[in-house]
């Protein structure tokens, strides 16, 4: 069985008897092994981090943007291996694999710019003979922890911005997913990246705890699920370490009565379906605006969730793939049964869903519920699966509090031909990311990608201009170069510029 192993200091590094099971959960079978590493595994990593930073932060930022350029075309040049690996792990179909990869990036190539995104202020003559200045300065060595869902363009997010700004990196890529992150490393190093800048450490709790604890990180990306999240946030933080920790979310898709309703279909299937809803920017939850709209959007939604191809990750004409395994896919149903318990009413039940040759496929067929109420557990928490919930509103009122009241923030959209309303409710509604008639507005590379509330701890987003502001830290210096002519103020005073 193949085994996966760290990548560090630019070589693969097998340690440790703790293994986890890699499956392919087309087939619902182990594919692969990975090893679940140690305190003593990240240590040899930090040290290869600790060797090779110094000189890499000190390398000017136009050839470490080069590296960036070299690393865009490899990733371009070895596409089809990296989705069909992706997608044999994850469980994503292949063409959905491809955008995982590409929105990674688009993340790279904002990198390429990083001699621009670095440059400093600097006034001159901000006191008699005084000029002040400011430099960016790399924090050192920063880590990334990451979920299953996007296992290529996480990991870009943050070791795109972060390499590009003069750090080291350790990335702890999913254990369900791990093939791909360790690939896109050594891509980077034959891209030209000094061995030890960007290494990849594999494991569960222990690994992430070590990579908490550990002095010589300075600064912790996370994306994952909210209660680790916060885990993460408060842990880290208390240990006086730059944190960012993105968590869960359950997006709400508001349907205004003047929308149209076959582009609302069309979005909400790809949107709430795509990826089997394994996506953070999903839209597992729609509010029509009036029972009229609820009425004419459920009778076209239908026959379009009923013409949804569920197939393996493989099969070009499949919209999407089996869950990631069993375990999820039985909490998924497990949520299924929640909702129609708790009174909301099963228009279509994706249970059972078995896949004729593929029988032991993580599958959950699509699922559609209507008349679910803001009391239900079942709509309060993020399920991550193939779930679509219908929520009435009555009113536009009622459908902007519906997801502001709700514990998660990430993204929002609304469907309307009415720009005022729009324009209303983009001001008005309090979620991080909003679409205007846009299903899954994850803002482009060079924009910054962060939810609120349960969805996002800490006041850096990621990627951008606020990803730059993340993985650097600020030295601001004031100059005064005196000719020699002696004189001055009372030097007991505080200097004001009055
Ligand atoms: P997860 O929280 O289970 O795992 C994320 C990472 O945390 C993994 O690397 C995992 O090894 C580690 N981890 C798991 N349990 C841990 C523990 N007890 N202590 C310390 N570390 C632990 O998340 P997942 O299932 O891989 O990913 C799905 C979740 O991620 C969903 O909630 C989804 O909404 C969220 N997500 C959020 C965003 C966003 O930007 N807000 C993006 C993608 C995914």
């Amino acid at each position: 069985m193949r085994s996966i192993d760290h990548f560090i200091g630019g070589s693969s590094f097998a340690s440790g008897d703790r293994q986890g099971e890699v499956f392919n959960p087309s087939q619902g079978e182990i594919q692969a092994t990975v090893r679940l590493g140690t305190t003593a595994d990240l240590q040899k990593a930090i040290d290869a981090a600790k060797a090779a930073q110094p000189a890499w932060a000190a390398t000017n930022p136009q050839r470490r943007a080069r590296v960036m350029f070299n690393y865009k075309a490899l990733v371009e040049a070895n596409m089809e291996e990296l989705a069909e690996l992706l997608a044999s792990e994850h469980g994503k179909v292949i063409a959905d694999a491809k955008g995982d990869i590409q929105r990674g990036l688009e993340v790279i190539e904002f990198a390429c710019g990083i001699p621009h995104a670095l440059k400093g202020e600097y006034t001159q003559g901000a006191g008699p003979g005084i000029d002040v200045y400011s430099m960016r300065q790399p924090l050192g060595i920063g880590a990334g922890i990451t979920p299953f869902n996007f296992p290529a363009m996480i990991p870009m997010w943050m070791f795109g911005v972060a390499i590009a700004c003069g750090n080291a990196f350790i990335l702890k890529p999913s254990e369900r997913d791990p093939s791909v992150p360790v690939r896109l490393a050594e891509l980077m190093k034959e891209a030209g990246l000094p061995d030890g800048i960007l290494n990849v450490v594999h494991g569960d709790k222990e690994m992430v705890d070590a990579i908490l604890d550990h002095p010589d990180i300075a600064a912790i990306s996370f994306v994952g699920s909210s209660d680790i999240a916060q885990y993460i946030f408060s842990r880290g933080t208390a240990l006086n370490k730059r944190v960012q920790a993105f968590g869960g979310a359950k997006n709400h898709g508001i349907v205004m009565p003047d929308a149209d309703l076959d582009q609302v279909v069309n979005d909400l299937s790809g949107a709430a379906f795509g990826s089997a809803g394994e996506r953070c920017m999903a839209l597992p939850v729609v509010v029509p605006v009036g029972d009229k709209t609820a009425d004419a959007l459920r009778e076209k939604l239908i026959p379009a969730i009923n013409a949804l191809k569920v197939g393996v990750s493989t099969d070009p004409e499949a919209h999407y793939g089996p869950v990631v395994n069993e375990a999820h896919k039985q909490r998924v149903e497990q949520w299924i049964q929640t909702c129609a318990d708790e009174g909301g009413e099963l228009v279509v039940d994706g249970r059972g869903f078995t896949l004729q040759g593929h029988e032991k496929g993580f599958f959950v067929g699509p699922t559609f519920f209507d008349h679910v109420k803001p009391t239900f557990r079942s709509y309060q928490e993020e399920i991550f699966g193939p779930v679509l919930q219908m929520v009435r509103a009555q009113s536009f009122e009622e459908a902007v509090r519906l997801p502001s009241e709700h514990q998660y923030g990430n993204g929002v959209a609304i469907f309307t031909r009415n720009g005022h309303a729009a324009r209303e409710f983009a001001a008005r509604v309090n979620v991080g990311m909003v679409g205007i008639n846009v299903p899954i507005p994850v803002p482009v590379a060079y924009h910054t990608f962060g939810g609120w509330k349960r969805s996002g701890f800490g006041d850096l987003d990621q990627h951008g201009p606020e990803g730059v502001k993340f993985w650097t830290k600020v030295k601001k210096i004031t100059q005064r170069w005196p000719d020699g002519s002696a004189g001055g103020e009372n030097a007991f005073v505080i200097p004001t510029m009055g």
